[in-house]
């Protein structure tokens, strides 16, 4: 008997992992990297370009949908949780340019815009760390199941935000340095297809099957 019963395991699985590469869930990758497109090429109208805050908030804007997107694409949305899921990943992705004031110890935009060195959530290093870090908590707090997938949701909104500012600076990987910056097609294409990598790690590490019991269905996404 089981042998059946793991076949049948192991079926659903590759269901779950071959919906991943479903034709909603590329149609929404598309959708993102088109979104980036036409996103980047708003920003760079000269009246948003003259103005610096409007600019800046925008941008940031761009930030928190390109991490929300990205996060849909991972879970799919079919109950209300998912929806606060997509929220807390736009808003992560978002707010870590909160840390240009930080360290500037103003609010001033043109003192964020012109420190010396990249804050510190910009450090690409931080992204493993911070999301092993919240792994090993919640085990350590025995946290539900429920929270199986916050340490990928944090991996998603840091990353594409790392990713998009590698355009203009390339990523920081501190100690060693920045890299050169990412071209910006490179940087399309990284961003449209983070979510399926992203789903196919989470496969892999079995937080993928984690979800589908907590959705109560395979993710069709
Ligand atoms: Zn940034």
């Amino acid at each position: 008997m089981a042998m059946p019963l793991n076949l049948a395991v192991e079926t659903e699985k590759a269901q779950a992992l071959l919906q991943t590469f479903s034709t909603a869930s590329l149609l929404a990758s598309t959708g993102l990297g088109v979104f980036c497109l036409l996103a980047d090429h708003f920003l760079q109208l000269p009246f948003i370009q003259h103005h610096v805050w409007l600019r800046a908030v925008l941008d940031n804007n761009v930030h928190g949908i390109v991490g929300l997107w990205s996060w849909a694409i991972v879970i799919g949305l079919r109950k209300k949780s998912d929806f606060y899921e997509v929220v807390l990943a736009g808003i992560l992705a978002s707010i870590i340019d909160l840390d240009h004031f930080y360290l500037a110890g103003s609010l001033s935009l043109k003192a964020a815009l012109s420190l010396p060195h990249r804050p510190p959530l910009h450090c690409s290093t931080l992204i493993p760390a911070l999301c092993f870090s919240l792994r090993l908590l919640m085990w350590a707090f025995r946290l539900k199941d429920s929270w199986c997938s916050l340490p990928w949701l944090l991996f998603i909104a840091l990353t594409s935000h790392h990713v998009r500012d590698g355009v203009r600076h390339g990523l920081w990987v501190c100690p060693l340095g920045n890299t050169a910056p990412i071209s910006y097609w490179l940087y399309v294409t990284i961003t449209a297809t983070l979510p399926h990598l992203c789903s196919v790690l989470m496969y892999l590490t079995g937080t993928r099957d984690m979800i589908s019991t907590k959705h109560g269905v395979a993710i069709d996404v």
